[in-house]
């Protein structure tokens, strides 16, 4: 799909929402319908028959009696919003295209400034954990970032303190197509984290080029092959082609990010970037994202508060 293609593409419309999920009730029936896609499952005892008890939102399972309402164990645990103010602020910020503040959020779906903030973590969580379990493959172009630093300024890990590392990885086609890319805040440019990280994020068999960076050649535990091109460093690099689209994206991530956020305490960062990355792997499919999401997120455990803002344990 070309450029325009994604551009010109239908996508879905507000007035689409408001006709698909505006009411309670339609909400509900879709929650329902994505978490139970073959029917009422008891989460304790396996059992297929319940029955409602409307008053509350609880099914009761007939044969252990175990009560379970659409939320429990899901992203939109604990929650006192109707449902239609979190599928608008999932399409919202599914749909936008560099990203969406929690103060625009709390203004265009009128919640408190702390409402909208968790909500946005949570949307967040549940994208980082989707595209957490999904691989990328193919030619990937690699790189070495400093989230608040100067990029390449010549003597790269020194003089990084207070700087967050992150890998930048991008996957093409045979055709040299962007694919699909991954940002990925790490504990630093080491063999041991570069391992680990791309035994999680790295489809064995893939081909990766990097620049001479030691900690790479890790990606071959990953069962990838591994091919360097030498850089000679500096501002170079941003020019050799096998670069292009890693470059690009670096410098699109950075710029949709500090435009629209301005600050990101450091802890939060990993899902700042996970966010931008999963909007752009899901570019050619504007039409179905909110459902996509939601059967994610009733399969993403709950994030309380209190985690949401302790310091992500990076990696
Ligand atoms: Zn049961």
């Amino acid at each position: 799909m070309s450029k325009n293609q994604v551009q010109f593409q239908a996508g879905y419309s507000l007035p689409e929402l408001f006709h698909d999920y505006g009411t309670e009730e339609q909400c509900r029936q879709s929650l329902f319908d994505w978490k139970w896609p073959q029917g009422f499952v008891c989460p304790k005892c396996g059992s297929s028959s319940f029955c409602t008890l409307k008053s509350r939102n609880v099914y009761q399972c007939n044969h252990c009696h175990h009560q379970t309402s659409l939320t429990s164990g899901t992203i939109f645990a604990s929650t006192n919003l109707p449902l239609t103010q979190w599928f608008l602020a999932i399409h919202l910020i599914t749909q936008s295209k560099t990203g969406l503040s929690a103060l625009e959020l709390k203004r265009q779906i009128g919640v408190s400034y702390n409402t909208a903030w968790s909500m946005k973590q949570k949307i967040m969580q549940v994208m980082k954990e989707r595209d957490d379990s999904q691989p990328l493959s193919g030619t990937i172009q690699l790189d070495d970032v400093y989230w608040g630093g100067e990029r390449h300024g010549g003597s790269r890990g020194r003089g990084a303190e207070n700087k967050i590392p992150y890998v930048a990885a991008v996957s093409t086609n045979k055709k040299g197509h962007l694919i699909a890319m991954s940002m990925t805040v790490v504990k630093g440019f080491r063999l041991t984290e570069i391992s680990k990280w791309a035994q999680q994020h790295l489809q064995s068999g893939s081909l990766v080029v990097s620049d001479g960076l030691a900690c790479f050649s890790a990606v071959k535990n990953a069962g990838c092959l591994h091919e360097v091109i030498v850089t000679g460093g500096g501002h170079q690099s941003v020019t050799k082609e096998e670069f292009t689209w890693v470059n690009t994206m670096i410098g699109n991530i950075k710029n949709a990010i500090t435009g629209t956020y301005h600050a990101i305490k450091p802890q939060h960062l990993p899902r700042y970037l996970a966010e931008f990355c999963y909007r752009f792997n899901r570019r050619f499919h504007l039409e179905d994202m909110l459902p996509r999401f939601a059967f994610i997120a009733v399969r993403t455990p709950p994030m309380p508060n209190r985690l949401l803002k302790m310091a992500e344990n990076y990696g």
